[in-house]
């Protein structure tokens, strides 16, 4: 996975995409970013989980005002996303706006275009371009006939081109599509063509569970073969359940390694505790860890040392009992009911800090 080095890296605030092997984690507010508050609020709530990077609708002016506020109290970076009003985009930038999202070749004049590009430039603030399968121009599409990954590629190739005329290279991509063949396609050609930044992402992905899932297939196809410098998974939802499926994924494809990790068994006719219950409280408990730590959750103790063995700590269910293990070696048995809580302490052992709650 060495193609990420090779990607020109661009700043948004102090956060770095591109030219490094870390992929950053973004979301989007589903707040009325005019109601500054609520979306305060919620970018709290996103940088808590592990967002890096936060997007606001900015429909009109007022919205784009309302930037300047919600920068001061934001602790993550902000862009702007942007539809056709250059007007807003300069607003915006004048708020404090970190990464303006906003496609060059839907502005208008050239006149307009370099009004905004020279506002990002003065302020060392990127552009991504953003195209979408739903979205492709009309004469790409007269072209391939219906929308394609060669028509989202030269669709954001004209984006690019536009900027390019005016020495503009702070640039991130993005190439999204419902269908996760052609988001895989199209990234992995457009990364043949220019050395961007690539925001990857399924659009319309779907709820928690199905947009889940196609995100993990689409992102992980494509961040697995090297390609993509941050990610957003788009699901229909609470936007902190994104970043939860996001550090998923990375951690899955062990793109993020110094994150906690779970490892549960399936269950099978050899288990004989409550292990599901079991495995979701460790689950939510391993939220509040932020260094690399490997926990076993399984059913029996035939096979659960063994087969987790790379595990840091463990459980390994018996008969209304279960034995704790470190490094796969058994330390100490112990009842159903006071499992979790010597889980528990075995783990705050190892990070050498109490884990409140
Ligand atoms: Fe079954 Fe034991 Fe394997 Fe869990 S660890 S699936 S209980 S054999």
């Amino acid at each position: 996975m060495n193609r990420r080095e090779e990607t020109r890296p661009v700043f948004v605030g102090n956060v770095q995409i591109g030219g490094q092997q870390d992929v950053v984690i973004q979301s989007m507010t589903s707040t009325d970013t005019k109601n500054i508050d609520a979306t305060v609020s919620q970018i709290e709530k996103l940088a808590e989980v592990g967002c890096q990077i936060v997007r606001l609708a900015v429909m009109d002016e007022e919205a784009a005002r309302a930037i300047k506020e919600i920068k001061k109290r934001s602790p993550l970076p902000l862009v702007a996303d942007i539809h056709f009003d250059y007007k807003l985009a300069l607003i915006a930038l004048e708020s404090g706006i970190d990464k303006i999202r906003i496609n060059p070749g839907n502005i208008g004049s050239i006149d307009k275009v370099k009004k905004v590009v020279e506002a990002c430039r003065e302020r060392n603030v990127p552009i991504r371009i953003g195209v979408n399968s739903g979205s492709i121009e009309k004469d790409i599409l007269k072209k391939y006939g219906h929308p394609t990954a060669e028509g989202l590629v030269e669709s954001a190739i004209k984006h690019v081109e536009i900027l390019e005329q005016f020495d503009f290279y702070d640039i991130v991509v993005s190439l999204k599509a419902s269908s996760v063949p052609m988001m895989v396609k199209a990234y992995h050609l457009m990364a043949s063509k220019r050395n961007y930044p690539l925001h990857v992402g399924v659009t319309e992905a779907g709820t928690y569970f199905s947009g889940s899932i196609k995100s993990a297939v689409g992102i992980g196809s494509v961040l697995s073969s090297g390609v993509g410098d941050t990610i957003r998974v788009s699901l229909t939802g609470d936007p902190v359940e994104e970043i939860k499926v996001a550090k998923e994924i990375l951690k899955s494809l062990e793109i993020r390694i110094n994150e906690p990790q779970i490892i549960s068994c399936p269950t099978c006719g050899r288990t004989q505790i409550d292990l599901v219950e079991l495995a979701n409280k460790v689950e939510h408990m391993l939220q509040k860890i932020d260094q690399p730590l490997k926990v076993a959750v399984m059913g029996c103790a035939v096979n659960g040392p063994g087969e987790a063995k790379e595990a840091d700590v463990g459980v390994a269910g018996g008969n209304g009992e279960g034995l704790i293990f470190r490094n796969g070696k058994i330390v100490r048995k112990i009842k159903e009911e006071n499992l979790y809580e010597e889980l528990l302490k075995e783990i705050e052992d190892i990070i050498g800090k109490k884990l409140v709650g």
